[in-house]
């Protein structure tokens, strides 16, 4: 296996602060691991006090100057960011593969999506930015107009840091915000890679600080940031939005998910099969609306779960930067969590028909296999919680009521899958299901106009989409009368016939 590229070292230990890359000025300082080979691959230094002080004044002054620019000016700067994403997607590729593991492919794929997602806020923020009213007034001109919030706080996952970070960045920038990003601390180096190709708007405009929660608390606390968008687990965000709370600012909540994945009998099996391998294990399992419980019928579950173990059977492990369908887990502490999620579901009856431990013939590396489980119960942490790993959990259920109320037993509702070719049956998931999203023969589908979130405690709000714009937009309520014009029919003084118990002439009620 290659070493990195020397450029990726000259990404350590950097902040992107005023559109230069400044050496961290922090002494707590952190090694970048190689989840594939657990090898150093660079540093990254937590951002201090004065060094976040710094980027949130600097996000202000440019936040203001951006605000007055005009919407063609902002699409034409996101357009020439995308394009220059696509032609660096190779680098960007790699990098995000030695940082985080997942196969090449999926990172360059990764890279597009940023690239897309840029190039769609970039039109669709120029698109619309208020609604003519129907005045309340005859002669007078009354509408809304968007104003941006701010400067705006991206705390990001691990997972996905290119392509999350462009679905709320775009929106926020063409909205007319700043912005300030704490990646994870596991892809800190491809976060600020991509800063690269972002150096061609405004100084300030977008900035990276990298470090562990502290420097995220210290943003979201911060009394001069006025929105955070937070993806991440459940007990983070929760910490993240009592903060904010607390100033009422305002937040964007994108937490973990614990997707049900039903099949019927009318699903072509073999394609809900490949469709339920693909949903669990993608990117080792470590995608928030994964499909991490499967409700099969009785009818067909055990054609289902063998079809299931073939398929886990041709999952190719390995450094993502090889020839594999999966690469390792994203460190060694996901590794050892979804370690012990699997050995609890042994322990309480789960029986492991394909996989349940660490691949033959990898050493090094935070590899684990893809696994298919029978015999869980939906009451069992394997199937009710998020496992954010690659375990495929199959219940057995008799009808579609009981799997859609299965499904809806839950404190999390992201996404949600059903395999039917039964109309009727497909109408029902997407009534009944609780959830923000729901795919219907189409597992994990994105699509940059559609709105991606969740409900309970999976979050609170909506990227991508029109919804996506206002989540980083205000709305202002404007009300013009163009002549000036004494209001009369209900200013002071009072007339008389206006006043309790007199009596007044119908034809004047309503001025
Ligand atoms: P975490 O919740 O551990 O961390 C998310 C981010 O929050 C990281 O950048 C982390 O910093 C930062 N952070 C930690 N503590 C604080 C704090 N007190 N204040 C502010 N920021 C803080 O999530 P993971 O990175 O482990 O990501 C996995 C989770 O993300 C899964 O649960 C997954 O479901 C969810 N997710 C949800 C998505 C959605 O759209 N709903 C999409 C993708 C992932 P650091 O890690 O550097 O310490």
């Amino acid at each position: 296996m290659t070493t990195e590229p020397a450029w990726v070292r000259e990404l350590s230990t950097r902040h992107y602060i005023d559109g230069v890359f400044v050496t961290a000025e922090g002494s707590d300082v952190h090694d970048v691991t190689d989840p594939a080979t657990e090898r150093p691959i660079g540093q990254i230094v937590d951002a201090t006090p004065d060094e976040v002080d710094r980027a949130v004044e600097i996000a202000h002054s440019a936040q203001r100057r951006w605000n007055r620019t005009s919407m063609l000016h902002r699409a034409e700067l996101l357009h020439e960011v995308a394009a220059d994403i696509r032609s660096a997607r190779a680098a960007l590729g790699e990098l995000l593969t030695r940082e985080m593991g997942k196969p090449y492919k999926e990172s360059v794929d990764e890279a597009l999506w940023t690239a897309s997602a840029l190039d769609y806020y970039a039109e669709v923020g120029r698109h619309e930015a208020g609604r003519v009213l129907g005045p309340a007034v005859a002669g007078q001109f009354h509408f809304t107009t968007k104003d941006p919030v701010g400067v705006v706080v991206l705390i990001l996952p691990f997972n996905y840091p290119l392509c999350l970070l462009a679905w709320q960045a775009a929106a926020a920038l063409m909205s007319g915000n700043a912005v300030i990003v704490k990646p994870s601390e596991l892809t800190s180096l491809t976060t600020l890679k991509l800063m690269e190709s972002f150096r061609r708007l405004p100084a300030g405009l977008i900035q990276v600080v990298t470090g562990h929660g502290r420097v995220g608390a210290q943003l979201v606390e911060h009394r001069d940031t006025h929105m955070v968008a937070f993806t991440g687990g459940i007990d983070t965000g929760r910490r993240v939005a009592e903060a904010c709370a607390r100033q009422y600012k305002r937040v964007l909540l994108e937490t973990s998910g614990n997707d049900p994945f039903i099949v019927m009998p009318s699903a072509p099996l073999h394609v809900a099969a490949r469709g339920a391998v693909f949903g669990a294990f993608l990117n080792c399992g470590q995608v928030c609306a994964a499909a991490e419980r499967f409700y099969v019928h009785e009818a067909i579950h055990d054609a289902f779960v063998a079809r299931v173990i073939e398929e886990t059977a041709l999952i190719r492990i390995g450094n993502g930067l090889e020839r594999v369908d999966m690469g390792p887990m994203a460190s060694h502490a996901q590794r050892e969590r979804y370690e012990r999620i699997i050995a609890r579901a042994r322990a309480q009856g789960g029986k492991v028909r394909i996989g349940g431990g660490r691949p033959a013939g990898l050493s090094k590396g935070f590899f684990v296999d893809a696994t298919v489980m029978t015999e869980v119960r939906h009451d069992h942490e394997i199937v009710n919680d998020e496992t954010f790993g690659p375990v495929l959990p199959i219940v057995k259920v008799t009808n579609l009521d009981e799997a859609i109320e299965l499904a809806n037993r839950s404190r999390y509702a992201l996404g949600s899958t059903i395999y039917t070719l039964d109309l009727a049956e497909s109408m029902r998931a997407v009534r009944e299901i609780e959830a923000g999203m729901v795919w219907v023969n189409a597992p994990l589908l994105d699509n940059d106009a559609g709105p991606f979130g969740g409900r309970k405690q999976s979050g609170m709000g909506r990227q991508l989409g029109a919804e996506g714009l206002d989540s980083f937009r205000h709305t202002k309520l404007a009300m013009i009368d163009p002549q000036a014009a004494p209001h009369d029919f209900w200013w002071f003084p009072y007339r008389d016939w206006e006043a309790f118990q007199s009596s007044a002439p119908a034809d004047k009620a309503h001025g």
